[in-house]
This record gives structure tokens, C-alpha cells and sequence, in this order.
């Protein structure tokens, strides 16, 4: 019995601080996002907004996804926000817990809120280069200095180590399916984020020379696919 009021304390407090985080997480999955005219063949149409911080972007989606879940589980109405979801669950604990997937329920939600609390406070000097190759896992890997210098690091949750350029080639192939593209400052700053460095005078460089081709233009500005960028990193 007391394992399962344990159980229902910690799930109340990650709906609480879900709910509370939630609006943070959507500011800086919208961050510098950019509505980028595209020509093609038929003339221009509009793409975007695009997520800068694909990190917190993905994490935001899981975190969507996981309301709706429990919207559907406890017959919310559809339309109700992510974050009323979550402030509403608190009041059908009892419930929940009653369901054969609570455990799952339970975990997904502990997850989430420790995810989201990592992106809103992120370590000094740390940045979330991709996740865990492990499938089972998935973990988000946060590297310093050492270990993007090293190329190495070791997963926190199942311990595997793993090549850094590895888990920064599938969050590349992750963006190039999302089609996301920047500018050449847009990019740099971008890539950044996730511990990859290319100065923005470099991608103009690599343009100027032909190795990559603008996809379009904002404010007067080359606009470039970033899965581009990175094949000319590692041509
Ligand atoms: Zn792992």
C-alpha cells in the first residue's frame, strides 16, 4: 500500500510540474522559428514555422502526444489544451492508477517532466546532442566540452557508449525528413545547439564555392537546407 501512495505522489507531482513547465517548453520550441518562402518549379509557397531547437521541439511533440493519450483515457474533451489535461488528471488519480497501464502511465509521465525540467535548466556548458542509439533507451545525451571533444560519451540510463557523430547523424537525418532549413546564422546558431560547430561564414564560403545550393531566400538572405550543411561538413 504504500508503495502505491509513493507511486501516486510522484505522479501527481509530474502532472503539476508538466503543467507548469509546459508553457516555457513551447516558447523555446517556437524560438526563432521562421516562415521561409520557397520557390519551386510552380512558383513560391510558404513553409514553416521551423523548429530551431529541435530538441525541445521533439520533446514538446512526445509531451502533446502523451496528453492527448491521457485526454483519451479519461474521455476529455479533445479540444482541451495539453496543460489542462494535465491540472485535470490530478483529480482522477484514483482512476488511473486503477488501469492495467499504470506502471506505463506512471513512467511516461516521470520522463517527461525530468526531460522537461533538463531542457528549462539545461547543466552550464551542456548541450542534448540527440538520443540514445539504443532503441530500448533513448535516452537524451547531454555532452560538454570533453566529450564532444573526445567523440565519445556514455549514455546516463542504459550506459552504452556511443559515438558522438553517430547520434548527431540520425538527429540530422531526423531534421533533413523534417525538411529544415535556416539561414546560414540561423543554421550555425542551430547546430550549435546540438554541439556541431560551423561558423555561418564557413556555410557562406561553401556556397560561394558551389558545394552547397540555396533553397530559397528570406529578407534577402540565402536560405539553406541543413541536411546540406552537414553533408558539406562531412564531405
Ligand atoms: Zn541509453
Amino acid at each position: 500500500m504504500v508503495e502505491s501512495n509513493d507511486r501516486k505522489q510522484q505522479l501527481d507531482k509530474d502532472l503539476r510540474s508538466l503543467s507548469a513547465n509546459l508553457p516555457a517548453l513551447r516558447d523555446i520550441a517556437a524560438k526563432k522559428a521562421s516562415v521561409v518562402a520557397r520557390q519551386s518549379g510552380a512558383g513560391s509557397y510558404t513553409v514553416g514555422p521551423i523548429p530551431v531547437n529541435l530538441g525541445a521541439w521533439q520533446l514538446l511533440q512526445d509531451i502533446l502526444k502523451f496528453a492527448r493519450e491521457l485526454a483519451r483515457a479519461l474521455r476529455f474533451a479533445p479540444s482541451f489544451d495539453a496543460e489542462f489535461v494535465f491540472k485535470g488528471t490530478l483529480r482522477h488519480l484514483d482512476d488511473l492508477l486503477a488501469r492495467p497501464d499504470a506502471a506505463s502511465v506512471c513512467e511516461i509521465a516521470h520522463e517527461a517532466s525530468k526531460r522537461l525540467s533538463r531542457h528549462l535548466e539545461p547543466p552550464p556548458a551542456m548541450v542534448m546532442i540527440g538520443k540514445c542509439l539504443d532503441l530500448d533507451c533513448r535516452a537524451e545525451l547531454w555532452c560538454g566540452e570533453d566529450d564532444l571533444a573526445s567523440g565519445w560519451t556514455v549514455c546516463p540510463r542504459c550506459g552504452r557508449t556511443t559515438s558522438v557523430h553517430e547520434v548527431q547523424q540520425l538527429r540530422m537525418v531526423e531534421a533533413a525528413t523534417y525538411g529544415v532549413q535556416g539561414t546560414a546564422a540561423d543554421i550555425s546558431a542551430m547546430l550549435r545547439d546540438q554541439g556541431i560547430k560551423v561558423r555561418r561564414q564557413t556555410i557562406s564560403q561553401w556556397k560561394n564555392r558551389g558545394i552547397i545550393q540555396p533553397v530559397g531566400q528570406q529578407d534577402g538572405k540565402p536560405v539553406f537546407l541543413v541536411w546540406d550543411v552537414w553533408k558539406a561538413m562531412n564531405r
